[in-house]
């Protein structure tokens, strides 16, 4: 391998920038090229390439977003348009490819990989934190304290008008940003998608004495079709509990965004620095992951089952801490 090519992929996450910045220097360092593949797959299928050299990813550590931007690309969900990326790439002497992005993005790059023999390393970005095989994804933590700053926020206008607020949260499928986002903001309850089939948590919520001493409160909602979302809490409560008075703000876009927290930097440039190493041992196919502060490899197909257990212990901690 001489040649690497790297792209983002799906949904943005702060920390993308810190990774970009570690494969890049990591290749530079080891005497690898790098070229960047913009707007993910669209930019492999079109030919956005450009030639990355150690000072193109100065001065982004701290940025969120992407510097690389990302997207969906159709195309490289035919045949056809995965015949047209791999054409682009050898015709750009690129020999292998790390894929920053989630489980879709992934599921590309393991099909891709498949068909054309190309060694492909995906690194774990997105808020949801729903990869398996790694402690936490690049953005889980920036966005998970985006959340908190949000929510100390909302706190302040609950307690002054003795209010109910459900804020919802992303998370895909997902119930890690809604269950710690509850932890640390001190939210009386979170409804998350891993337990939504299995008890009522808003009548569980309210028999559970919500509300006897304080006066005001907060649910975290996930944003799932399995929970329904916050609006939908607030209807229930509105019609089954009209003594309540109840509000509901959707966090929405502003938690994709901004600086990435130090954990999320180190974890990306760790990741990052680990993704050239893989290459160079002959490593391809997988995602490297940190688990137990150890960089682990995790083939494609594990990290995208979608299956990343919850923390039950976490329920009961929120459950026993919002007395
Ligand atoms: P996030 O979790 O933040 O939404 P993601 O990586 O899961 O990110 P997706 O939109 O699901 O985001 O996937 C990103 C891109 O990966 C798609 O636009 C497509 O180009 C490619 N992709 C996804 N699924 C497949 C597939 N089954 N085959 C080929 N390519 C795929």
């Amino acid at each position: 391998v001489k040649c690497i090519g790297i792209l983002t992929s799906g949904g943005d996450a702060p920390g993308m920038n810190a990774a970009i910045r570690a494969v890049t220097r990591t290749a530079i360092y080891n005497g690898l090229s790098v070229k960047g593949i913009y707007r993910g797959y669209k930019g492999l299928v079109t030919g956005e390439i450009k030639e990355f050299k150690s000072q193109n990813v100065s001065n982004i550590i701290q940025l969120g977003g992407t510097i690389l931007k990302t997207a969906r690309c159709k195309e490289f969900t035919t045949p056809e348009g995965r015949q047209i990326a791999y054409e682009n790439m050898k015709k750009e002497g690129i020999d292998a490819l790390v894929i920053i992005g989630g489980d879709g993005s992934l599921t590309g790059a393991r099909i891709f990989a498949q068909e054309f023999d190309v060694p492909c390393i995906g690194l774990p970005g997105t808020i949801d934190n729903d990869l398996y095989g790694t402690d936490t994804t690049i953005g889980y933590d920036t966005a998970l304290n985006t959340i908190l700053d949000a929510v100390d926020k909302i706190r302040d206008t609950a307690t002054s008008h003795e209010r109910l607020f459900f804020v919802e949260v992303m998370g895909r499928d997902a119930g890690f940003l809604a269950l710690n986002g509850a932890i640390a903001s001190g939210a009386e309850a979170a409804i998350i998608p891993e337990f939504s089939t299995e008890v009522d948590q808003l009548e569980e919520f309210i028999k559970n004495g919500f509300r006897k001493s304080k006066n005001s409160s907060i649910v975290l909602v996930a944003e799932s079709e399995l929970t329904g979302g916050a609006m939908h809490y607030a209807e229930r409560v509105k019609n089954e509990y009209p003594q309540y008075d109840v509000r509901v703000t959707i966090l929405g876009h502003l938690q994709r965004g901004g600086s990435p927290t130090a954990h999320d930097r180190i974890l990306a440039s760790r990741l990052g620095a680990a993704a050239i190493d893989a290459i160079m041992e002959g490593q391809r196919n997988v995602m490297i992951g940190i688990e137990h502060d150890e960089v682990v490899y995790v083939p494609f197909t594990k990290a995208i089952k979608n299956d990343k257990p919850i923390k039950k212990e976490l329920v009961n901690v929120l459950r026993e801490l919002s007395i």
